[in-house]
């Protein structure tokens, strides 16, 4: 079935979906196989019931610096400038602290990354204030210093901010989040979320950051739209690749392309609970992350992403996070990155290097942690070496 075509590619992620239009537009006969209904993979994102866009696999914000990924992406959507603000929402622990900004159900909130105007929310205007510059003495204004490396530092107060965050930011929602504590997850990821020397409350720091314009799906719908490819819905690309007689970009999970031979790769899976509610809005914020208490990590609400106007109706996600345990419909979502995992990802990883027609690209395949732009960015370097 494949001879009518230069590339198979399972998947049609960014992985799959970029690497497919990049190698299109260089001549290559492109055959996308995709197990889903639908294109997109986690960045798929369609109008629920009441007619909110939502993203069916969680919130996506598009963030980048890599210039190549975001000229190529806008050659298929515009953009609504956005840029990502998230609070934190917790149980005020000390009545006696007035935050900076009130809130009066007992709870408060800070920005996260936290900052210089976390300080004062969490201590008060003046506390907060004198130990925003005693961290501006240690480090440098603008600069940031991740939760880990701020928690080493040896002055007593400084050490007493530093709980402080790890407290009230990180243990919890890390444990929510990973099943273990900060300390024992790769450094990489806490390090996402570093502690800002400055008052900028914007989640990501990137050059180019926005939304799709129509939404992520009709992105990729475009993107697909080329002569040189052909896209089919609900195909298990797996008994096909084996018998390809041309290259190949796997997409999936490499452990379940061989069919789990050293045993499963583990992950982390979500389960998410919309809710659609008859109010304009929810919160203030599109995403508030709920880091001392409940069991979900936090609430987006879609329409502050979106930009929708939709008077009086308004789509909510929670989303809970446990182990992935490789049951029907199960999602893998996050790689467990550590040692022990990466060495086994090693051993699956060898098992493809000896098909020299197999190119593992993406978040699954590649058992990482990456973001939308970064899986876009090895995409097209990978249809350039192709
Ligand atoms: P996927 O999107 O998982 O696509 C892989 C595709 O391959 C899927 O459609 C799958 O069905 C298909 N497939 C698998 N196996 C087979 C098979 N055997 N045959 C056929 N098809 C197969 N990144 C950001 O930059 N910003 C964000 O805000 C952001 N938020 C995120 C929030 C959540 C909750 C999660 C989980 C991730 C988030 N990401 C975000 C990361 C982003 O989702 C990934 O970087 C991106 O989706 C990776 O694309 P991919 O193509 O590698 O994988
Ligand atoms: N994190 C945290 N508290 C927060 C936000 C993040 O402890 O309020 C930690 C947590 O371990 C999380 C990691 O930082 O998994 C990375 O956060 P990010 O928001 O980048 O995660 P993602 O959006 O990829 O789920």
């Amino acid at each position: 079935m494949e001879k009518q075509y230069d590339i198979l590619v399972a998947g049609a992620g960014y992985a799959g979906a970029v690497a497919a239009r990049a190698l299109a537009e260089k001549g290559k006969k492109v055959l996308v196989l995709e197990r889903r209904d639908h294109i997109g993979g986690n960045a798929y994102d369609c109008p629920d019931e009441s007619g909110v866009l939502i993203h069916k696999y969680g919130p996506h914000i598009f963030h980048t610096n890599d210039k190549r990924v975001f000229d190529f992406l806008s050659r298929f959507t515009g953009w609504r400038r956005y840029q990502h603000r998230v609070i934190a929402n917790i149980p005020r622990d000390n009545p006696e602290v007035v935050p900076a900004r009130k809130k009066t159900d007992g709870r408060f909130f800070f920005p996260v990354p936290f900052n210089l105007d976390s300080l004062k929310n969490a201590f008060g205007m003046e506390e907060g204030a004198r130990l925003g510059q005693k961290l501006l003495d240690a480090y440098p204004a603008q600069s940031q210093v991740t939760i880990l490396e701020l928690r080493r530092n040896p002055d007593p107060e400084i050490a007493a901010i530093a709980d402080y965050v790890y407290g009230h930011v990180f243990v919890r929602y890390t444990m929510k989040q990973w099943g273990q504590t900060p300390e024992e997850i790769d450094p990489n990821t806490t390090a996402r979320v570093p502690v800002r020397l400055s008052q900028d409350d914007r989640y990501f720091q990137d050059a180019y950051q926005g939304m799709p314009l129509e939404g992520y799906t009709r992105m990729f719908e475009r993107m697909l739209d080329h002569p040189n490819i052909e896209v089919r819905l609900g195909v298990d690309a797996r008994p096909i690749l084996k018998e390809a007689r041309v290259p190949v970009i796997y997409t999936g999970q490499v452990d379940e392309l061989f069919n789990f031979q050293f045993g499963p790769l583990p992950y982390r899976t979500l389960d998410f609970r919309f809710e659609t509610l008859s109010q304009d809005c929810f919160q203030t914020h599109a995403t508030v992350n709920y880091t001392v208490d409940e069991d979900f990590t936090r609430i987006t609400e879609f329409k502050h992403l979106t930009g929708q106007v939709l008077p009086g109706v308004t789509t909510i996600v929670k989303e809970y996070s446990r182990a992935y345990a490789g049951a029907e419909g199960e999602i893998p979502y996050y790689a467990i990155i550590n040692p022990e995992n990466n060495a086994l990802y090693a051993r699956y990883r060898a098992e493809a290097d000896k098909q020299p027609n197999l190119y593992l690209l993406g978040r699954l395949a590649e058992y990482k942690y990456y973001n939308m732009d970064a899986i876009a960015g090895r995409a097209l370097e990978l249809a350039d070496r192709l």
